[in-house]
């Protein structure tokens, strides 16, 4: 296969020889037919002056005798002309018998038919007196071929287009390298990336284009590093999760088969804990997975709010009561008696959304503090969920990732409290399938509001 270099040169090669021909053949043939006009323009004035001079000479002489040395003057004289290519001047008698050849070669013989038919007569009082061959009756071929100055003219202009075509191609070549040196960079540097290995971003080159290409694949690279680094975290994260609750309940089948522990329902309530832990943690995951896939499939209906807090709520009351917690909703229903509120939305999902945060709520407000589920109608047909609480807030720092796999700010990084760091990010995944937004506001010492808009029930 071609390569892109190859390519290059190969079409600056093409268009080099292609502009040395034009080049070549359109100046040559301005020049020959700008040569032709002058020679002949010159050589025909000669003639002129020549025919008039000889027909003075044979009207004052009567005969040609003694011509001969005027001639050579003559001929002398044009081969002076710049422009007149054969210095070759001939007279012949009334009977064509040649009297003067300024190449002294044809002097006594008959004049030869090429030289009769472009001789000019010369008349003296209307009559023939003899006939001259100059310059200007030679044809083009003759003008060519016996001219020197016109063939080193020629010669210049081809060797000076040969100069600057290869001048062309070197550029033209020289320019196929710099382009394509950028290109072999990124092609060895794609297949480092899929050999697995690291790279150091490309030096962005000068040319736009280029530089656009090299700074997409500098992002690409560096998106690709973060997910490979994502993957890892997560795999690790996964199996420190795992590995707590499988040790425990290791520790504590082997104090059963030891005979140090009982079977009684204290104990198999403890292992069931433990197995519990571990299958919400799995269920949390596929959860995930399938939001990641773009396979978590909804169920929507139109949902009276009441109805839903009311789901959702209940069981988390004796947990907030026994954690010396106020558990109040707020609802627009509730509080100032106009119509039921309705949201458009997955019953089982919706109600995981606001377990998880209530549950968060319950986990990390201290007890005496106090959680408020408010719920309200909203602007462009959304209902608002906000679930506020008075407990330690979320460091600015941790804000932005509390919504991340696994993160865990640091007030809950203790195992009693804190749970597996996935509440959040599944809430995230949900409000967002369902077309909503989550946000959240949260002071340090006074507390944090989480606000979820969902879309309300379409009206009828
Ligand atoms: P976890 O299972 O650890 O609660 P989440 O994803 O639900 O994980 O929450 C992520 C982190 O956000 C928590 O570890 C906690 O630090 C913080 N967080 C969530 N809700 C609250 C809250 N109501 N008050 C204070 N911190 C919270």
């Amino acid at each position: 296969m071609r390569t892109l270099q190859q390519r290059l040169m190969l079409t600056c090669t093409l268009i080099a020889i292609f502009t040395v021909l034009v080049g070549v053949l359109l100046s040559s043939g301005l020049l020959i037919r700008s040569y032709i006009r002058m020679a002949r323009q010159s050589a025909w004035s000669m003639q002129r002056l020549a025919l008039n001079q000889l027909a003075r000479y044979y009207q004052q002489h009567g005969r040609w005798d003694g011509i001969e040395s005027h001639l050579v003057v003559a001929s002398e004289r044009i081969a002076a002309q710049p422009f007149l290519p054969q210095q070759r001047v001939v007279l012949a008698d009334t009977d064509r018998h040649i009297i003067f050849d300024s190449l002294g070669r044809l002097e006594g013989t008959p004049m030869p038919q090429r030289f009769a038919s472009i001789a000019s007569p010369i008349y003296v009082n209307g009559q023939t007196v003899g006939y001259l061959v100059t310059p200007y009756g030679l044809g083009l071929v003759d003008i060519f071929s016996e001219n020197a100055f016109l063939v080193s003219i020629l010669r210049m202009l081809v060797v000076g287009s040969l100069i600057s075509g290869s001048i062309a191609l070197l550029v033209g070549l020289l320019i196929a390298r710099h382009l394509t040196r950028p290109l072999v960079a990124l092609t060895q540097a794609a297949q480092r990336l899929a050999m697995g290995e690291r790279h150091a971003p490309l030096t962005i080159p000068a040319d736009k284009e280029l530089a656009d290409l090299a700074s997409a694949f500098n992002i690409m690279a560096a998106n690709l590093d973060r997910q490979e680094e994502l993957r890892r975290q997560l795999v690790a994260d996964i199996a420190h999760e795992l590995r707590t609750p499988l040790s425990v309940l290791r520790l504590e089948i082997e104090a059963l088969e030891d005979g140090v522990a009982q079977n009684t329902p204290e104990t198999l309530g403890s292992l069931r804990e433990e197995v519990t832990l571990i299958s919400r943690l799995i269920d949390d995951l596929r959860l995930l997975s399938l939001a990641d896939a773009g396979q978590l499939t909804l169920a929507p209906e139109t949902l009276v709010v009441q109805d839903v807090l009311a789901r959702v709520v209940a069981p988390l009351v004796p947990r907030a009561q026994q954690h010396g917690l106020e558990l109040r909703i707020v609802d627009c229903s509730s509080s100032n008696g106009c119509a039921p509120l309705t949201v458009y939305a997955d019953p089982q999902r919706l109600a995981q959304i606001l377990h998880n945060l209530l549950e968060n709520a319950v986990r990390y407000t201290p007890s005496g503090g106090t959680i408020t589920l408010h719920t309200a109608a909203m602007p462009n047909q959304y209902v608002l969920f906000e679930v506020a609480d008075t407990g330690p807030g979320i460091a600015a720092d941790d804000v932005p990732h509390i919504f991340d796999r696994f993160y865990r700010a640091t007030h809950a990084r203790d195992r009693e409290r804190g749970g597996s760091g996935l509440g959040l990010s599944i809430v995230l995944r949900l409000v967002e399938a369902h077309g909503g937004t989550i946000t959240v506001d949260s002071v340090m010492g006074q507390g944090s509001v989480f606000r979820v808009l969902l879309p309300a029930a379409p009206t009828v």
